[in-house]
């Protein structure tokens, strides 16, 4: 038990380090490390000490020794008063507590690692990993509302995702916030690691350059350097975004875009379909926007790659059996959500008509992938969940919610071929989203008057939904009310943006001028228009979306290894258990 004059002692103590600034150690205290896993050993000494005063240790030996590399010092890293100290590529070979010292002049610091292992043996020969960005309760809860229907309190049907045999609450803070980012979120799926935001692969250190930040390996390195597994990213979004980049970036910054593709060429996943087509190609070709020049379709291409760009010829080429490496980019840049593509054809449809569901690039992606003798390991996103829930468009977001559990409806009836395969459907991040009732427009014309709450807000009336799932029309007289607690000034009308995506803000300066990324952000007049309600933003006033939330997300799983998830977990077990799953530290 911790005395009241030792725990005093122990605040004292850390307020004092906080003031002197110590040393900062990479990887951080309370990591958790896969044995035979590789990373980057990095210490920051403030007040640059000379090489001869520093002093790193690994269970009280010297770090270098312990790791059989030698270490780079480097003083005055980036010009700063700091000196580096970095081992870069280490791994640890046995399993346990790791205590890691770092001293100059007389102050040390120190952190332990958790350092584990797998249990001999594989349980699963393929991991799926399907990600629906954004994905909260309430959009999982409407997907079940409209695409099985609900009467008297009871369902008509299970969403695929629901019906699986594991389940667990995952918790999403990075180290930097307690709310995060797409970037720090897939880290911690993908590494194990946590980061902060905007980060991919990467610790957050004090590097200036975004690519020399302290690096560990990835899920998707680790399965192909010691398996020989195919690995597979299949997205709705730009294959550069945050999410499908994880399995290969490692970059503190995400919007890096152009660094993004060459990494994905360095690292070679076997297939790789999503959009962000034009960061392929070099700017002046065909709407291209690389400033080095570069052609990556192209380099893809030498590199044995079949290239496909409509969801047609994506089904014909993977069909065929000598189809083992393809690329597939089929826009500039996000591909259409599923209530755009089939129905309103409103977004980039009419620029781009043939774009695959993702039901359809999972198809694909799993009938090459298992080509490979090895097993695989394919990441699927659901990227759009997101984005319009960022555009307050509950309606598409929730399609896109009945879109991925079809991906996931796909993903399940694999693996029930052979029980071979590890299934696990994971949000990234919450929105703060609720189904708070209904809006019935024969109540009345203002917005407060159409929302029925309790016993008035009663069921709503979507048309039975067709083969896919999708009810066929979203404005219907009485729609579910899904409401934001967090957003800028905006306009709701509480209908459907039939028109295209929402667009909630637009920035302007005190004279109603558009200006650049800092002006206030004020209401979009198109949609104030009468019965709609205008709302007071709660977000700070240059906001122009939604925001994430820090609530805890859910998880299921199905196959082997899925018996991980149970309970509270933190989203870094996810790599945890992928990795017990495949044996990877053998
Ligand atoms: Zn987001």
């Amino acid at each position: 038990m911790t005395s009241p004059v030792r725990l005093v002692f122990v605040i004292v103590a850390l307020a004092w380090s906080g003031v002197a600034a110590a040393q900062t150690i990479y990887p951080i205290d309370r990591a958790q490390i896969l044995r035979g896993a590789k990373f980057d050993l990095k210490v920051e000494f403030p007040g640059a000490p000379t090489s001869g005063d520093l002093r790193v240790t690994i269970n009280g030996e010297d770090a270098s020794k312990v790791l059989g590399k030698k270490a780079t010092v480097v003083e005055r890293e980036d010009g700063a008063a700091r000196t580096a100290y970095w081992i870069r590529d280490a791994e640890l070979s046995s399993s346990g507590p790791v205590v890691v010292e770092a001293s100059a002049g007389g102050s040390t610091a120190s952190v332990t690692w958790d350092v584990f292992g797998t249990p001999d043996g594989r349980l699963a020969r393929n991991v799926i990993l399907l990600v629906g960005d954004g994905l909260s309760i309430a959009h999982r809860t409407a997907a079940r509302m409209l695409s099985k229907g609900i009467s008297q309190g009871k369902y008509h049907g299970e969403l695929a995702m629901d019906s699986m045999s594991n389940m667990a609450l995952v918790s999403t803070s990075g180290t930097d916030s307690i709310v995060t980012d797409s970037a720090n979120s897939i880290t911690a799926y993908a590494t194990g690691h946590k980061s902060c935001v905007n980060a991919l692969g990467v610790y957050c250190a004090s590097n200036l350059a975004n690519r020399q930040h302290p690096q560990f390996e990835t899920i998707a390195e680790l399965a192909k350097r010691k398996l020989g597994l195919a690995v597979g990213i299949v997205t709705d979004t730009e294959i550069q975004d945050a999410t499908p980049s994880g399995f290969v970036a490692h970059t503190r910054a995400r919007a890096d875009y152009e660094d993004i593709v060459e990494m994905y060429f360095n690292l070679q996943p076997d297939v790789v379909l999503g959009g962000g087509a034009q960061f392929f190609r070099p700017a002046g070709v065909d709407r291209g926007k690389r400033r080095d020049g570069q052609d990556y379709i192209q380099k893809f291409q030498n590199g044995g790659y079949a290239f496909v760009d409509t969801a047609t010829t994506l089904g014909d080429v993977a069909a065929r059996p000598e189809t083992r490496r393809l690329l597939g980019l089929f826009n500039d840049r996000n591909i259409d959500g599923a209530l755009d593509r089939r129905f309103l054809k409103k977004g980039t449809v009419a620029k781009f008509p043939d774009q695959p569901d993702l039901t359809d690039s999972v198809r694909a992606a799993l009938q090459v992938l298992s080509r490979n003798d090895q097993g695989f390991l394919l990441l699927v996103e659901a990227g759009r969940i997101d984005k319009y829930s960022h555009s307050l468009d509950w309606e598409r977001a929730v399609y896109d919610t009945i879109m991925f559990d079809n991906a996931v409806a796909v993903a399940k009836e694999y693996a029930a071929r052979s029980n071979d395969t590890l299934v696990i459907v994971v949000p990234d991040h919450a929105h703060p989203v609720s189904i708070i009732g209904t809006y019935d427009d024969r109540k009345g014309d203002e917005l407060r008057e159409r929302l029925q709450t309790y016993a008035s807000a009663g069921f709503p009336n979507y048309p039975a939904p067709d083969e896919a799932g999708y009810p066929p029309r979203v404005d219907v007289e009485r729609r579910l009310a899904m409401v934001f607690a967090a957003y800028p000034d905006h306009c709701d009308a509480g209908r459907p943006h039939l028109g295209g995506e929402n667009v909630p803000v637009v920035a302007a300066d005190a004279a109603g001028e558009k200006t650049g990324e800092k002006a206030t952000a004020v209401a979009s007049p198109t949609y104030c228009a009468p019965g709609a309600a205008r709302k007071i933003g709660n977000l700070p006033i240059t906001a122009r979306s939604g925001v994430h939330a820090a609530d805890d997300v859910l998880l299921t799983a199905d196959g082997p290894g899925a018996d991980a998830f149970r309970g509270r977990v933190d989203n870094t077990y996810v790599f945890r258990a992928i990795a017990r799953a495949l044996g990877l530290a053998k």
